[in-house]
């Protein structure tokens, strides 16, 4: 659910972000205030509707500063982000040592790897050192499929099934430890290259 590529999927997403595109200014502040106080307290799946619903619409509170005109107040519970000043929603994803945190409303680096809280920075980085040769078994080049003995299948399968524990323990354990500090959180819950599926990953 990358918005910038033209995929034919990216190209539906932009289709069903119109609805918010007729948003006015303080219509479209309201629903984001509204809707972030619905996501208050939880972790969520990106794959998630409302979570889905929710990050087109910042996204086009975004392109429009729609958080730098003050036209409705964000449930107190979350803080104000330093990249974009919307309120503080972090992804987590398997790049977070290179990536850090990404702001769900600008896409970029809400907080980086190194300053992600110490008590959750150690077990975050022990998942992401577990799951980056895993994810890297999709990337491999013709000399290391050959290295895998001609079975590359064989590889590319046990790295998608390594890759769905890997996010189970994303989805029940680690997302909800961001909760101890920040008001809600998202994490992804499919890996495409892998090609492992939200609904793949049972929590
Ligand atoms: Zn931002």
């Amino acid at each position: 659910m990358a918005f910038e590529s033209d995929s034919p999927l990216d190209t539906l997403w932009k289709e069903y972000g119109r609805v918010f595109a007729d948003f006015d200014d303080l219509t479209l502040a309201r629903w984001l205030a509204q809707t972030l106080g619905q996501l208050e307290g939880k972790s969520w799946r990106l794959s998630h509707p409302l979570v889905g619903a929710y990050r087109l619409a910042a996204q086009i509170g975004n392109d429009r500063s729609i958080w730098h005109k003050r036209l409705a107040t964000p449930p107190a519970a979350y803080a104000e982000s330093p990249c974009c000043r919307a309120p503080f929603l972090p992804l987590l994803t398997r790049d977070i040592r290179e990536s850090g945190l990404i702001c769900q409303h600008c896409n970029e680096t809400l907080v980086p790897f190194d300053e992600i809280p110490a008590d959750l920075r150690g077990e975050v980085e022990a998942w992401a050192k577990l799951y980056e040769p895993i994810h890297a078994v999709a990337h491999w080049d013709d000399r290391q499929r050959r290295h895998a003995g001609g079975n590359y299948d064989a590889a590319y399968e046990t790295a998608a099934q390594e890759a769905e524990k890997l996010l189970i323990k994303a989805g029940a354990e680690l997302a909800p430890k961001l909760l101890n500090h920040y008001a809600a959180a998202v994490w992804e819950d499919q890996d495409e290259c892998l090609e492992v599926r939200p609904e793949d990953v049972g929590l």
